[in-house]
């Protein structure tokens, strides 16, 4: 048994080289940031990716690293451009995941998770096949209504708001492989955690060179 066009050394990987694409969606207030956030901090090669949004930057947030807070002149040319492998409009903002970013880094074999609402969700579920996709919900709508309320900068009126859209969005949850309840979140991230690294390990992220390699051709028959 050989496989043509394989390299003999011991450089092979045992896995395919492309990045994973971890999509995790969630209603306002599920807290789907927090855990994205806090994820990166325990799991080796995995990146978030930065989106572009013409939303205000919140007090909290930086410009470059919770997002890139860009103009809608700026947002509708990059839609021109087919700069996005998905945008969409979310509480009346542009949100867009740069398809450029997201090239260079799953080329580069770094997993990207990303933190987008359902629609973007959708777009990315038609173009790649390898997307792993992840909904957080928390423990009931009442939940949701006491999270959003405390959280600082939104406006009354915008809570309201994401409470509508947040209702709406929910319906789309079956699109997804999995669904995090948070109501602990230690215990959500361990899922998060799980579902990562299952993804990663799943039979067909393995390079068959590697096994030819290791198990058979070097043994010598
Ligand atoms: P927020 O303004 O609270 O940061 O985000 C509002 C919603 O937009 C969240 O559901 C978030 O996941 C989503 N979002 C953030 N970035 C993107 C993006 O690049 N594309 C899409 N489709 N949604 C995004």
């Amino acid at each position: 048994m050989s496989m043509p066009g394989l390299k003999k050394g011991s450089g092979i990987s045992p896995r395919v080289s492309e990045g994973l694409l971890f999509v995790v969606s969630a209603p306002s207030g599920a807290g789907k940031t927090s855990l994205c956030k806090e994820v990166i901090k325990y799991i080796p090669n995995i990146q978030h990716s930065v989106s572009y949004t013409t939303r205000s930057s919140r007090p909290s947030e930086t410009d470059g690293t919770d997002y890139h807070f860009i103009t809608e002149g700026t947002f509708r040319k990059m839609i021109e451009d087919d700069a996005f492998i998905e945008w969409a409009i979310v509480h009346g903002n542009y949100y867009g995941t740069s398809k450029k970013d997201l090239g260079v880094l799953l080329s580069r074999g770094i997993d990207i998770i990303l933190d987008i609402d359902s629609q973007g969700a959708m777009q990315i579920k038609k173009r790649f096949k390898n997307g792993v996709f992840c909904y957080v919900l928390p423990p009931s709508f009442e939940h949701l209504i006491e999270r959003l309320t405390v959280r600082k900068g939104d406006t009354p009126k915008e809570i309201k708001r994401r409470l509508k859209v947040a209702r709406e969005e929910v319906k789309d949850y079956r699109m997804y492989d999995y669904l995090i309840v948070n109501d602990d979140f230690d215990r959500a991230l361990g899922e998060l955690k799980a579902i990562i690294t299952s993804a990663r390990i799943k039979m067909d992220r393995i390079n068959p060179a590697w096994v030819e390699y290791n198990f058979f051709e070097r043994r010598g028959g």
